[in-house]
């Protein structure tokens, strides 16, 4: 099946089971928000309690903290957020529709990459076992050809994006031969550089209002608050403050499911280092953040770092972890080396002097930051992508399921009595009721045992229960496996034991 109709099932499947609904959903939807259902919500939350213990819970130098969206305006000021949250945006004169310029120029290097990697897959062909790939790479005169391209392209939009140069954005569009996907034209406007801030009015008029932001970010407001930090819960460097929280940006081109939206969650956490010492925190904090992506078992070959051409306007160094999604390598962290840059702003901004004394050394310094920035959203999107399975059976049935890690699973035990009647549901519901304590259960009792089956499989369930005549006699019931699709008889007492601990978050967390 196409990667792209892979993802239109993976969409139609989210809204189908609960788990994502676009947003006013009974007027036509709002442009790039969306809300998250019954089984969204528990996944979601899943996902942001796997983040935030990872964090707060393991590390003893990292808290947490939860500040508020609305924020003094000159902070946005202070952050650069005003003067250069920009995208640079163009649009096509014949569909009328809007694009980033940098996002039309990536994906043409990207299309390099493709033809390489398409030279290289039909030459193994050929070659077979005898093939060596890098001696292949070396010398193909095509592959050669594609690269040169390809680095040709790169330099010259690197250099076009480091110097704001927005006419020579337009002009590599042109030059190379970029065509807008709906019209197929190049009739092409010119670049504009387009805010993505959202802005409102607080107060009411007759006292003289004031326009303030919603947050585009939540680093801020751990920055604001770092002295508050730092002086009360009597932190030494090197520490981190953690948050989580909603994010709004005015995206230009929101067109991706919940990849792009212009009302998101983030899960951010700066820390606090020595001047000097970036480098080896920003390599610490890639590897960890990396291992704990890997530790969801979906495979090492979904992920990616891809350092950054264009470093935003506070950072020293920048790298992305990209995964793997039915439309490509796609960010869904960044790990940022910000230096002192906005400790140094909020300085200057509010005229308070944000800086750290050093007993060791008896010297006071404005620390350095190594952040880390992660979108809930496009975590969740990713955990969907690498779940979804139609499965082709034996029987020739297809069997859609989702193979979530058990921890992140919205319902961990489906609870199914074999028939509505014979005192069966009554055990049933005496087990749900003793579990539900532990984790989240689902009873079912409507229709076929396989349709019940389907249906948890179609949630991620890892586990299900049947209760049956013989439940009744020795207090056993099965359990299935809904991977392997395995059953095997226990006893009921034994359940919480058997379940419990490979479906909670410190069963996940103990793999770090
Ligand atoms: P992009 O280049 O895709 O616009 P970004 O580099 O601007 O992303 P950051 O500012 O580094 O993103 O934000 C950190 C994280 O927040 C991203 O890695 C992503 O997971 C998430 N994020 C950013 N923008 C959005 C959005 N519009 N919708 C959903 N998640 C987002």
């Amino acid at each position: 099946m196409a990667q792209e109709d892979v993802f239109k099932k993976i969409v139609a499947h989210c809204k189908e089971y609960g788990f994502v609904f676009p947003s006013s959903d009974i007027y036509d939807g709002l442009g790039a928000v969306y809300d998250y259902g019954q089984m969204g919500v528990e996944l979601k939350n899943n996902i942001k309690q796997y983040w935030w213990q990872s964090m707060v819970l393991l590390h003893d130098n990292i808290v947490g903290i939860d500040s508020s969206i609305f924020m003094h305006p000159t902070i946005w000021k202070a952050s650069g957020h005003v003067d250069a949250f920009n995208d640079p945006l163009i649009d096509n004169r014949d569909s009328k529709k809007r694009y980033r310029a940098d996002v039309l120029i990536e994906d043409q290097i990207a299309k390099y990459d493709e033809k390489i990697q398409k030279e290289v897959e039909k030459a193994r062909k050929r070659f077979g076992d005898s093939f060596d790939e890098a001696q292949y790479l070396a010398t193909s005169k095509n592959v050669l050809e594609h690269a040169a391209k390809r680095d040709e392209l790169h330099e010259r939009y690197k250099k076009a994006m480091n110097d704001g140069n927005l006419e020579e954005l337009r002009q590599i569009i042109l030059d190379e031969g970029i065509v807008c996907p709906i019209s197929g034209t190049k009739n092409w406007t010119d670049v504009r550089q387009f805010n993505l801030m959202f802005s409102t009015e607080m107060g009411s008029t007759s006292d003289g209002s004031m326009k303030v932001y919603l947050r585009p970010e939540t680093a801020q407001g751990i920055f604001v608050n770092y002295l508050n930090v730092q002086k009360t819960g009597r932190m030494k460097l090197p520490f981190g403050i953690a948050q989580i929280g909603k994010a709004f940006r005015n995206e230009i081109v929101a067109r991706q499911f919940i990849f792009r939206m212009r009302e998101f969650e983030q899960m951010e956490m700066q820390f606090f280092i020595k001047p000097g010492t970036d480098m080896d925190w920003f390599k610490q904090w890639k590897a960890t953040r990396l291992k704990w992506h890997l530790a969801l078992g979906f495979g090492e070959q979904n992920y990616r770092y891809h350092d950054h051409e264009k470093l935003a306007h506070y950072a020293a160094a920048a790298t992305d972890i990209e995964f793997l999604m039915p439309f490509g390598f796609k960010e869904v962290e960044g790990i940022h080396s910000r230096t002192n840059w906005d400790l140094s702003q909020h300085e200057k901004y509010s005229g308070k002097s944000i800086k750290y004394f050093d007993p060791e050394s008896g010297e006071s310094f404005t620390p350095h930051v190594i952040e880390t920035s992660i979108g809930v959203d496009r975590m969740f999107l990713s955990v969907m992508c690498a779940s979804y399975e139609e499965q082709q059976l034996e029987n020739g049935e297809t069997r859609t399921v989702l193979h979530l890690p058990a921890a992140l699973a919205p319902v961990k035990l489906g609870i199914l009595p074999l028939v509505k009647k014979d005192g069966l549901p009554e055990l049933a519901r005496q087990i749900q009721n003793d579990l539900k304590f532990h984790f989240n259960c689902q009873y079912d009792e409507k229709d076929t045992i396989g349709k019940r089956y389907r249906r948890q499989d179609a949630i991620g369930t890892p586990y299900c229960i049947t209760v049956d005549y013989q439940s009744l006699e020795d207090g056993t019931v099965t359990l299935r496996n809904r991977d392997t699709m395995e059953q095997e008889r226990v006893a009921i007492k034994e359940l919480n034991n058997i379940i419990a601990d490979k479906v909670t978050i410190t069963s996940l967390l103990k793999t770090l």
